[in-house]
């Protein structure tokens, strides 16, 4: 994905739900534009197939392979697809668990039932990057990786305890960052908790709207520019540092 890039620091947006757009082709033809190394992920294996062929060829969008926790239960039935798919893709996602939306303890075991399921084959491939779901759940998730995952993990708008963070953090995970999180206080005091080094950036489109429109990966820009703040640094060495980020993540070299 790195190969090949410009001289200039590239942004890059590890979630976006490029299928659910409106006009997903338009949006392709917008990234390789703006040249935003771009991960679509997707909500099911089912879908995962289509999506592929829609960026296939693509320089700058790869797909992933996922299942979201919101349907994990329901749709238990595509992992066998999901496992079809795996060897096809170096990214997975969007996967991971959702206790806010069931109480029920039998429908989150299923949900945790599912996802160690998809940590498992990742553990055993041993070179994915996986984009993951933690809302209300944030300690389970960062459990369920254990302590010697290998793979790269991706906390995608983490809003989890204090905890969990640290955890999270001392196991080298990284945290995706968008334009909601940059306005979020809860997630602005955490934000100084995590070394830059685990920071990366996300637009979570179209679920994320800026400005009544859905974010698209062109507007990580503006969270890099955010960074840039919080961090006390320039701009252009906010980008560098977030792409250095991705480029070692792609190594799959630990974080020193
Ligand atoms: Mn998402």
């Amino acid at each position: 994905m790195v190969k090949g890039a410009g001289k200039e620091p590239s942004l890059v947006d590890t979630h976006c739900h490029v299928d659910l757009y409106p006009d997903p082709y338009e949006l392709v033809r917008r990234i390789e534009a703006a040249q935003v190394y771009t991960i679509a992920v997707t909500n099911a294996p089912s879908v995962f197939r289509q999506t592929a062929a829609l960026v296939d060829g693509k320089r700058f969008v790869r797909p992933a392979i996922g299942l979201h926790p919101e349907l994990a239960s329901q749709r238990a039935n595509e992992l066998n697809l999901m496992w079809q798919y795996l060897p096809k893709t170096r990214y997975v996602g969007e996967v991971g668990l959702d206790y806010t939306t069931t109480t029920s303890h039998s429908e989150r075991a299923k949900q945790r039932k599912v996802f160690e399921a998809i940590i498992s084959r990742c553990h055993e491939a041993a070179d994915k990057v996986l984009t993951v779901h933690s809302r209300s759940a944030a300690e389970d998730v960062v459990d369920a990786f254990g302590e010697s995952f290998q793979g790269v993990v991706i906390l995608h708008w983490y809003s989890g305890s204090r905890r969990a963070l640290s955890k999270a953090i001392s196991r080298g995970f990284y945290f995706s960052v968008n334009t909601a999180m940059i306005g979020s206080k809860k997630w602005l005091n955490m934000l100084k908790l995590v070394p830059r080094e685990q920071i990366l950036t996300e637009s979570d489109g179209p679920f994320v709207r800026n400005a009544g429109a859905p974010a698209r990966p062109e507007d990580v820009a503006s969270v890099a520019r955010a960074l840039a703040k919080r961090w006390e640094t320039t701009e252009p060495e906010s980008r560098k540092l977030l792409y250095q980020n991705f480029a070692r993540l792609l190594r799959n070299k630990p974080v020193s």
